[in-house]
């Protein structure tokens, strides 16, 4: 059996290190910095017959207060290598790396593809997880390759962007395979120098005083933009404990959204709120469904509620515990449900909960 070099921590808060900021503790914890240090850990699990998770910056789950019974596998390998030709530059980073830092190291090398997702809080390899998106820009559009470790058997293997089947918040390692792999690194194709592709409307009309915008004019743009709506995790910004969008935009058929469409436009019709995909269906903001549902920003219930700069956020005031905030959640949910039909999807990866309409989902 692989012995392990490193410590594993018992009984191990898992809050603090999520942005929620609530979850009871983990069985076991261990900080991983090799993919070598990862296997070790998944034959750790292996040999007791336990589960194991991975936690990235946590900025994407809430975890129940019971905490997990099994080895949280904290994901810090760092590193990059990088490989240019012509106009094309290679990236290969280290899944445990600040998405964050990735973005500005672009940006500042000149390196096109990624900018508009500044601003995202967590880890490099957890983009290709939910493929993260905003501003125009998805990770599925600059991800080459994505190594990893199979869990089951701790081998090696990689993924082409193909491999993936990356869709809106979606890749093989939400959906079919989820828990199956274990990111080690992720490869993304950018590209050196020409002008950004601004194709977001709100970005656009933030950017319309620059003639010739930079990169890292669109990176500032987002920022800013992100500032506004409090969704920024950055020292110096005013932000909120919460997993950013906690629903995902639901999609769905034409003939509901016509019904949908009649009841919003009762109470009035909003402006940007729905979305027609290729395939004939389309894109519905949950943030509107949810505020016709009768959730406003700035809405209170106890220690949990909803940003005042985002409906589609929720948030842990202060002193909330998870029971608290899936219990909104799951109320949420069903006045939606209840009032149009549609059922709304956490985008969070909700960790130790047992049977609700909520956990029930991925
Ligand atoms: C304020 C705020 C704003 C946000 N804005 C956006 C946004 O604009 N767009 C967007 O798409 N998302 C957004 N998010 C969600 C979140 O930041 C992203 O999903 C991010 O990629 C999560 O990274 P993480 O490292 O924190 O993942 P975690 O929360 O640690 O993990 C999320 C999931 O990925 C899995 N995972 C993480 N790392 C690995 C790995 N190496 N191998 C296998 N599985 C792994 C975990 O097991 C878990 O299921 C926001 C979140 C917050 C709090």
């Amino acid at each position: 059996m692989t012995t392990y070099r490193t410590d594993i921590l018992e009984n191990e808060p898992l809050a603090p290190l999520t942005t929620f900021e609530v979850g009871g503790p983990a069985r076991y914890l261990v900080r991983v910095e090799s993919e070598r240090d990862a296997a070790a850990a998944l034959a750790f699990a292996a040999a007791r017959g336990i589960d194991h998770m991975v936690l990235g910056g946590g900025s994407n789950v809430l975890i129940s207060d019971e905490g997990f019974q099994g080895l949280v596998i904290l994901n810090r390998i760092a590193g990059m290598e990088v490989a240019e030709e012509g106009d094309r530059v290679l990236a290969r980073v280290g899944a445990g790396g600040d998405w964050q830092g990735f973005v500005d190291l672009c940006v500042a090398r000149g390196w096109r593809g990624i900018e508009c997702l500044a601003g995202i809080p967590g880890t490099v390899g957890a983009s290709p997880i939910q493929n993260i998106g905003a501003y125009g820009q998805e990770a599925a559009q600059t991800i080459e390759q994505v190594r990893c470790l199979e869990t089951a058997t701790g081998k090696a293997v990689t993924f082409t962007n193909e491999d993936c089947a990356f869709r809106y918040r979606e890749s093989v390692f939400n959906t079919v395979e989820a828990g199956n792999y274990l990111v080690t690194s992720v490869t993304f194709r950018l590209v050196k120098g020409g002008s950004p592709d601004v194709k977001y409307r709100e970005l656009e009309q933030r950017l319309s005083g620059i003639p010739s915008p930079t990169l890292a004019d669109v990176r500032d743009a987002v920022l800013s933009i992100r500032d506004g709506k409090g969704v920024l995790v950055r020292d110096g910004y005013e932000s909120f404990r919460s997993a950013g969008s906690f629903f995902r935009n639901p999609v769905v058929t034409r003939t509901r959204f016509e019904a949908v469409e009649a009841l919003v436009a009762g109470d009035g019709t909003p402006t940007n709120w729905a979305w027609p995909l290729p395939d004939g269906q389309v894109k519905v903001s949950a943030a509107c469904l949810i505020q016709r549902a009768g959730f406003e920003r700035g809405y209170r219930r106890g220690n949990v509620g909803i940003s005042p700069h985002h409906t589609l956020i929720l948030i842990n005031r202060g002193g909330a515990n998870a029971r608290e905030l899936v219990d909104f959640a799951a109320e949420v949910q069903q006045r939606v449900l209840d009032r149009f039909g549609v059922l709304l999807m956490p985008e969070a990866r909700l960790i130790g909960f047992g049977s609700s309409l909520l956990a029930g989902l991925p």
